[in-house]
């Protein structure tokens, strides 16, 4: 087994808050980033993907396919963009680091074509990351509570 990553930059903005929450509550619980207008981050997001190597070419995966796969279903979508209101896929979420790497992991890993989906690291800055292995997602989809309308 061998691991291969590809790593790419996007911008985006993002407000978090949570809608049950009452504004005082919302600005102890998200600081900074509970802006009303929303503030941007440089995100930096390395996708992990695990398998053999094939003995014809040598690869696990093609890395340009790869490319084109994070391009296409990712970084079209949110580069530029606010999570709150331009992109489809994070409707009803709370746009934290967490939420953002789940959902990523959810897109990328049906339309990985050779090898696995091993990890999604996403950095909301330099010093602030979270890595997700793929773990959480049934727990994720029996709380509803952690969604926004
Ligand atoms: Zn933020």
């Amino acid at each position: 087994m061998i691991y291969i990553t590809r790593k790419v930059e996007f911008c985006a903005s993002h407000r978090l808050y949570n809608p049950d929450f009452p504004d005082d509550k919302n600005a102890a619980v998200f600081g900074l980033c509970n802006n009303p207008n929303g503030h941007g981050h440089n995100y930096c997001m390395e996708v992990t993907v695990k398998g053999e190597v094939d003995p014809e070419t040598g690869m696990v995966l093609d890395l340009k396919a790869l490319k084109a796969l994070i391009n296409e279903e990712i970084i079209n979508k949110v580069d530029h963009k606010n999570f709150n209101m331009d992109v489809e896929f994070m409707k009803g979420v709370i746009p934290t680091a967490e939420n953002i790497a789940i959902k990523f992991w959810e897109i990328l890993e049906p339309k990985i074509q050779r090898g696995q989906l091993h990890e999604i690291k996403l950095y909301e800055s330099e010093r602030n990351f979270v890595t997700y292995r793929g773990t959480y997602s049934e727990r994720f989809d029996r709380e509803p509570s952690r969604t926004i309308g």
